[in-house]
């Protein structure tokens, strides 16, 4: 390829890491997002004097061989401030129902030793599932910086969903629950998660777990100044309404709703695959690839409640808290779930005190109530709205607090709703984390057709903060060639 620019369509972390890879090797890069400011999913905001985080409440493989930490080296953030969660209990799941509190601590070896103590029948289970899950994690090459394997970009996919395979095995429906918990991390129900992607990321938060010290909104500063040091060009405010492809069907220029036109040597998208199709001309693409990308659907959705408490209850002081009423927690994956059953997940996040950070609570969030106002946008809601806004954020702290009296004394400060959601993510259908991942549809890989227009983002490859960078990364080994990214990829391993 030419040398002319490169356009990155979406500016979330998929679309910074992409855009830094590219420019820190050389390439012109034009970063495009259609919100007024880059990382807008991450930013967080901040109500009556207390930041709430969005995007990034924890992630795992901070440490100094985790992933994330060398990914944040090869983007240049090696003096990204940390802050580890408790290693005892980063998080702490309650089963009300069941009456019974399960720890996960960091580390392998002790969370098996924990686990095995509070379910003792199912403990050759427990040793046998972490080995699994951490086989798989390490056989992914651009998760374990398996430089050597002779494929970067060869991951395996289980045909065995994370539910069957728990259910091979573990007599203890409770800790069917716990071994799945994570699974709300990523929008999912454990019934439809393939168990090889379900391990990329429960068995991230096996070591390192922590945080950006003082947030999302630290690491997207952080990400400012690494694209302004790498030289790349950011455009915010204008979404990209075309993509124009030449006769020879190549992506020429990208057209921004404001009419600016950008001649392009190619362009990467990394915004949800379903917004995708309609930046593109008729008959430029397969009409099946355009078709499949149109019907994903999406993860489930949710409802969240941006409390202040002060004092932060020490339960969600330096690690999370979920809060289970009942053991099964298929339910909240339903796109008719009720959110008021649960489950609850609590973020305290780490230094909460510290920097003022407020509590967010997310439960299950059902898009079908929310569907009579779809075509309002936010600022223009109808009262109807409103009102079920309201009654559902109380319900939800009613039951929150029923089951954990320790947060009796939060105040809720604002709350989002699945279409809040759905306009502030860019995600059509209200999904959390994008396009699922699960055994019932393919996802889009970085390739699509049109030689020089590739896709990154959540919904390619797998969501969450590390699954966004290992997109962007994938999608870098079609762009720059496998070899540039392979001695990337070493110098930080
Ligand atoms: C409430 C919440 C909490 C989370 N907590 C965690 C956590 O604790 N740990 C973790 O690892 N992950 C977490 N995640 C998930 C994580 O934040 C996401 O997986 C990740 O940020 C997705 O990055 P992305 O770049 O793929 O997508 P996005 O952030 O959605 O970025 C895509 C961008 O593309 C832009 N765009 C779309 N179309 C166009 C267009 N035509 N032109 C220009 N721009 C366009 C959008 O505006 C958007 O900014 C959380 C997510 C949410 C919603």
């Amino acid at each position: 390829m030419g040398a002319g620019d490169i356009a990155v369509i979406g500016a979330g972390m998929s679309g910074m890491a992409a855009a830094l890879v590219l420019a820190r090797r050389g390439r012109r890069v034009v970063l495009v997002e259609k919100k007024a400011r880059i990382g807008a999913t991450l930013r967080g905001f901040t109500r009556g004097g207390v930041y709430f985080d969005t995007g990034l409440h924890y992630v795992g493989g901070l440490h100094e061989e985790g992933a994330l930490f060398r990914y944040f080296r090869l983007l240049g953030l090696e003096r990204l401030p940390l802050e580890m969660f408790d290693a005892d209990c980063f998080d702490r799941l309650r089963f009300t129902g069941a009456g019974l509190e399960v720890p996960l601590p960091v580390g392998r070896a002790e969370t098996v030793r924990v686990l095995s103590s509070i379910f003792p029948g199912d403990a050759a289970f427990i040793r046998k599932y972490f080995t699994r899950i951490s086989e798989i994690f390490n056989s992914s090459p651009l998760l374990s910086f398996r430089t050597d394997a002779p494929e970067l970009f060869a991951d395996v996919e289980s045909t065995m969903s994370l539910a069957d395979y728990l259910a091979g095995g573990a007599a203890d429906p409770v800790l069917r629950a716990a071994l799945s918990i994570h699974s709300l991390l990523y929008g999912v129900s454990p019934e439809e998660t393939p168990l090889h992607q379900h391990a990329r990321i429960a068995a991230s938060y096996l070591e390192g777990v922590g945080s950006v010290r003082g947030g999302g909104r630290a690491l997207v500063a952080e990400l400012e100044k690494a694209l302004a040091g790498a030289g790349v060009k950011v455009l915010c405010g204008s979404a990209a309404e075309k993509l124009l492809v030449s006769p020879g069907r190549r992506i020429d220029a990208v057209l921004l709703e404001d009419g600016t036109e950008i001649p392009v040597e190619g362009a990467l998208f990394t915004g949800h695959p379903r917004l995708l199709p309609p930046l593109l001309p008729e008959g430029s693409v397969k009409p099946a690839f355009r078709k499949r990308l149109l019907a994903l659907e999406d993860t489930c959705s949710a409802y969240a409640l941006f409390c202040k408490c002060e004092p932060v209850p020490s339960l969600v002081r330096g690690g999370n808290l979920f809060i289970c009423p009942d053991a099964d927690i298929t339910s909240a994956f339903r796109p008719d779930c009720d959110p008021r059953q649960g489950p609850f997940y609590v973020s305290g996040g780490g230094d909460a005190e510290a920097d003022r950070r407020g509590l967010v609570i997310v439960a299950p969030g059902n898009a079908r109530e929310c569907a009579p106002y779809a075509a309002s946008a936010p600022g223009g809601r109808p009262a109807a709205y409103a009102r079920l806004k309201t009654e559902r954020l109380l319900d939800i702290r009613r039951q929150c607090q029923s089951h954990c009296p320790e947060l009796s004394g939060i105040s809720v400060l604002d709350g989002a709703t699945p279409l809040t959601f759905r306009d502030y993510l860019e995600s059509p259908g209200c999904g959390l984390y994008g396009a699922k991942h699960s055994l019932s549809q393919f996802n889009p890989l970085p390739l699509t057709g049109i030689a020089n227009l590739w896709m990154a983002g959540q919904s390619v490859i797998a969501p969450g903060i590390l699954g966004a960078i290992v997109s962007a990364v994938a999608a870098c080994i079609f762009i720059l060639g496998r070899e540039a990214v392979r001695e990337e990829l070493s110098a930080c391993a």
